[in-house]
């Protein structure tokens, strides 16, 4: 940390990205600001002075009179700090400049990704919880299957799962559910809606749960009724890509390598036009996280980075198929976490 508020030529960091605070601190409450650095000090406001005590590690909690964050930075007035980073990225316009009459002599530094940096590489405890949370969601699957019939409301669909993963113990979704059926499973991002199932066609299913603080993060694509000799090899392809990535996955290696093996398995069957996204991303506390696995991207892959695998493409106006894991990589490669079949299967 300290090494990285060098780099970020700041002497202290005002973490304010209740993710990057609930890292530092184990908070799991919503509001609080961290003044992270030799000496890390912690704010909140009365509604969290009991949970703060409670949760927060390495870092001395105060109750805040006024604005955690005013109190923040009279107290790095205080201690000398001249250079105080702040997270660019997580700042709006509008609360950088409600800052600037409480600086005192402190000059405010725009840092990025500081705590992300530590986030992408997840330790034991982590991974632990990160295979409960994706546990959770498989087991979440084949319940799922049993409701799914022509004529049932995507939007119903999602509310069974949502309510079997909360009963089995999630405090939320990780993202909001999709479930998109026939012509609507070419939106990459098609949200359960009220539009019935196909009696014929893909659905795709990606959710995820957030239990313990982690999320998971899964697709698999299904078919209602028998699938068509073409809709099965498109079906295949998609899958092919999905393990040549998987394949592509090992310490030292660039996402963007990893991003160009399913490129390049789907461009074989001139498919490379209908996969418009990225290959996948970190999870962790949040959905989205560092490394972006994209097109180019030079980050080389480090072993305890949990990221997903999910190649699809989208034939507008005809179906699409995505199919997601989330991989752990190891000290020799990865290993893949989600536990459920890839094979296609027909309802
Ligand atoms: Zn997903
Ligand atoms: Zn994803």
């Amino acid at each position: 940390m300290n090494e990285a508020l060098q780099r970020g030529r700041a002497e202290a960091l005002l973490v304010t990205h209740m993710p990057n605070v609930r890292y530092l601190t184990g908070f799991t409450g919503s509001a609080g600001v961290l003044l992270a650095g030799t000496r890390p000090v912690f704010w909140t406001d009365g509604r969290y002075g009991e949970q703060a005590r409670r949760e927060v590690k390495g870092a001395r909690v105060v109750v805040a009179k006024g604005p955690a964050i005013t109190a923040a930075l009279q107290h790095a007035a205080s201690c000398g700090v001249q250079r105080l980073g702040f997270e660019a990225e997580h700042v709006t316009v509008a609360q950088r400049k409600s800052l600037s009459p409480h600086l005192g002599g402190v000059r405010m530094v725009e840092t990025s990704g500081i705590v992300e940096g530590l986030r992408c590489v997840k330790d034991s405890d982590e991974i632990a919880r990160i295979r409960a949370a994706i546990d959770l969601a498989s087991r979440c699957f084949k319940p799922l299957l049993r409701v799914m019939r022509p004529g049932v409301a995507e939007s119903d669909v999602a509310a069974h799962l949502e309510f079997t993963a909360r009963k089995g113990g999630a405090s939320a979704m990780s993202f909001e559910t999709i479930v998109a059926g026939g012509a609507r499973s070419a939106l990459p991002h098609g949200v359960a809606s009220r539009a019935p199932l196909p009696a014929r066609g893909f659905v795709v299913l990606d959710y995820g749960v957030i239990l313990d603080g982690y999320c998971s993060d899964m697709t698999r694509t299904v078919h209602m009724g028998r699938a068509s000799r073409e809709f099965k090899a498109l079906y295949e392809a998609v899958l092919e890509a999905q393990l040549a990535a998987i394949s592509a996955v090992r310490p030292g290696v660039s996402a963007g390598d990893v991003d160009a093996a399913a490129r390049n398995t789907l461009q074989q069957s001139k498919l490379a036009k209908y996969f418009t996204h990225s290959t996948g991303h970190g999870v962790g506390l949040e959905i989205h996280e560092i490394p972006r696995i994209g097109a180019k991207q030079q980050t080389a892959l480090e072993p305890g980075m949990v990221i997903t695998i999910e190649p699809g493409i989208y034939i507008p106006g005809r179906c699409g198929i995505r199919i997601e894991d989330m991989v752990l990589v190891t000290a020799t490669g990865c290993e893949v976490l989600t536990p459920v079949s890839k094979e296609l299967i027909e309802i």
